[in-house]
Formats: C-alpha cells, structure tokens, sequence
C-alpha cells in the first residue's frame, strides 16, 4: 500500500505540536477565565485555516470563562459533531510550585493538558486537516461543529444544554476528543461512562456538657458513623455501583456533645436503574435516627440531600454502531482497538441520548491530573506520547471516511 496519508500526517506532525505548546504554555485553569478564553482565541485562530467561524457563549457560571463553538457550513446533509474542552484542573500557583510546564523529553511531552485535553484539540485539527487534503469533497460536503467546554473540569451541565440545541440537522455522531485508553499496543475508545451524584449528609443532635448533663445530649458524630456504615455498604462492585465517602466534619469542642456533623461525597453507575436504587437507597436514611438522648429519647435528625446529578452514559446501540467504523478502519490499519466502559465523566455522559456519541478519540498519555514529579519516578506529571498523534488521526480519518459513505 502506498498511501500518502500517513506521510502527509507525519509532514504536519511538527505544526500540531507547535499548537500544542501554544496551548499548553496558557494556563487555563477552570478558574482562571482570562487564561480559558485565550486558549479558546488561540483555538479559533488554529481552526481558522481550516475555514471555521468562531463562536463563543457565556457560561451560566459568572467564574468560568466562555465555551467555543466554531462552524464550518457543509454542502451535503451530514453533519459531525466533534466535542473538545478549554480548561484544565491546574491553577498557575501549582504550576509554578511544581515547576510543570511544556517539557519534551524522551517519547513524552509533559505539560498541563498535553494529555487532558489540549492533546485531543490538536488530534481534531489533524484529523481534519487530514480529511481536507486527502479527501477534499467528503470535507466539503459535511457539516463540521466543534465544542470546546470551558469549564469541563468543573463539570457545568450548562455547556451539554447548548451543545444539545446547537447540533446541525443531520448530526451523524458527536466525537469526543478525550485521551484514549491503552494497555500496551491495544487501543481503547470509550464507549460508556458512569453517572455520578453528589450529596451531602447533615445530622443535627442536640448539644450538652459533656461531664454536667451527657444524658442531654443526641450526639451528631455518633449518628453520622452509623449513618456512614449504611452509606459505605451500598457500594456493590458486582454491579459497578461505586459510593465514595469524601469529607467529613463536626462537633465544635471537646467538651461538648456534638449538635451538628456533615459529610459529603458521590455515588456512580453505568445504567440509569442502577444509579436510581443507589439515589433512593441513600434518600432513604433520611429522618430520625438510631442515636438518642438517654434523658428523654431526642433523636438525632439526618437529612440526605443530593448536590449534583451526571447522568450515565451506558452502553447503546448508536455509541456501538459508531464504534464498528473505528473497530472496522483499526482492523485494515492493523491497530488492535477494544471498547471500553470507563468510570469517569466526560461531556459525553451530556449527549449520548440526543446523538450516537464516541468518546476517547485523543492521542495517549497517562497521570491526568497530576504536577508533582519526583526523582525517584514515583510521581509521575500529567504526559501525552507525541507518537501516538499520527496513527490515531489517520484511524479517525479512515473511520470518518466509512461512517460518512454509510
Ligand atoms: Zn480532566
């Protein structure tokens, strides 16, 4: 086979990973909306070689910075929706603190969002600049969106509202440029995501002297422990219902029985029935609780209130339809590839119902999230593998190719 893909993709490979650094050397921290909405001109300008048009949308949340839309009309009725994001988890203090910043070395690139998801926003400009060479008229005719998220991180459920009312007519798939998964040459696409819900537990007792009056009090700490090993228990991996109990606090002294204890934390499923039971199960420890006053039975209240909801992305025919075209393009590249059901959320978990949608279409790297680094290589800061760049766009390309001749 002499294809001149692959050649031509290599030939850019230097020009993506210049908007790479550009990107990568602005911070955009979720909160830090200067830097977000310098990365989303730096976007737009990037895409504008392509003929994109830019649009950007405030936030519901005055903090964050804007969301990008950028648009290129197609001739024909298809349209393709690719999904991206602006912000990262690193504040330019940590950044500064943990000297992490743009640094080539070895196979790596290490950098705030070189992987999550600076590293996906560039993989979206190859594929299409790969398309727009090599296969000029299926470019022309398709209605290309793309939709950076600028506050992903922070999770705005506002942005999958805009990008919902915004899709073409027509919208084959939404493609969301998250990293890939990897296990040594096996390449993974993310077909499924966990919901997630937030909630807090509050338990309000009654206070009392601690050596003058116990038998007063209903202690709020005691009633939270016991509350917890309820919430604890409803965790059932057989199932992949994971509950995790994140922080607590309560009581105000020593010396004084504790009036009021809180902890909060989250719960996540693959399937809407499956993450419903866990929410009523928790909604159900609700009221008056085991722990009361040995003076006069006063019962200790508990009150479960759920803070945010991410619905589950779960496995669907649309999402598997779309992944037998990458799954059929890997096999003539000769690239193994595996779906996978990944546990964290994606802006995916927002538009799988309104559209079939595929997620992990990035490059690969690893330690998301992370800045630290140490000497002895026990910490690792977040990375993206420049070389995975090039295989993975012309997958996307080919696999584009198929979906858009079906
Ligand atoms: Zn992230």
């Amino acid at each position: 086979m002499h294809d001149p893909l692959r050649p031509w993709l290599e030939s850019r490979l230097p020009t993506a990973l210049d908007h790479l650094r550009r990107m990568v050397e602005i911070n955009s921290w979720t909160l830090n909306p200067a830097g977000v909405d310098a990365v989303g001109s730096l976007t737009a300008e990037v895409f504008a070689s392509l003929g994109f048009t830019a649009e950007t949308i405030a936030s519901t949340n005055p903090e964050f910075g804007r969301h990008l839309v950028l648009t290129r009309p197609g001739t024909g009725p298809d349209a393709i929706a690719m999904v991206s994001h602006l912000d990262t988890v690193f504040s330019p203090e940590e950044e500064t603190r943990n000297q992490f910043g743009w640094l080539p070395e070895g196979d790596r690139i290490y950098g705030p969002g070189t992987h999550d998801i600076k590293g996906g926003t560039v993989l979206m400009w190859m594929t299409l600049a790969g398309l727009a060479e090599h296969d000029r008229a299926l470019f022309e005719r398709t209605t290309w969106q793309l939709f950076l998220n600028s506050s992903e991180e922070m999770l705005s459920p506002d942005f999958g509202d805009r990008v919902r009312e915004r899709f073409a007519q027509g919208t084959r798939a939404a493609l969301v440029f998250e990293a890939e998964g990897r296990q040594d040459d096996l390449r993974k696409l993310v077909v499924a995501r966990k919901g997630r819900g937030t909630w807090r537990i509050t338990v309000r007792g009654r206070g009392a002297h601690a050596g003058v009056q116990p038998g007063r009090g209903a202690n709020a700490i005691a009633q939270l422990a016991r509350t917890l090993e309820s919430v604890h228990n409803l965790a059932d991996p057989a199932r992949d219902l994971s509950v995790n109990i994140g922080t607590i606090r309560g009581g105000s002294g020593l010396n004084r029985v504790a009036e009021e204890a809180v902890a909060e934390g989250e719960f996540r499923a693959f399937t809407p029935e499956v993450w419903d039971e866990a929410l009523n199960q928790l909604l159900a420890l609700s009221g008056p609780g085991t722990v009361r006053s040995r003076n006069d039975n006063f019962p200790c209240q508990v009150e479960v209130e759920l803070l945010s909801r991410s619905r589950p992305w779960p496995r669907n025919t649309g999402t598997d339809n779309l992944y037998a075209h990458w799954d059929q393009a890997a096999r003539e590249l000769g690239f193994p590839l595996a779906p996978e059901s990944r546990g964290g959320l994606s802006d995916g978990n927002f538009l799988w119902d309104a559209v079939p949608t595929l997620d992990g279409l990035g490059p690969s790297g690893d330690c998301d999230h992370c800045s630290e680094r140490s000497a002895d290589g026990s910490k690792v800061p977040e990375y993206v593998l420049p070389g995975s760049f090039v295989p993975k766009a012309e997958l996307n390309i080919r696999a584009l190719q198929s979906l858009l001749a079906s």
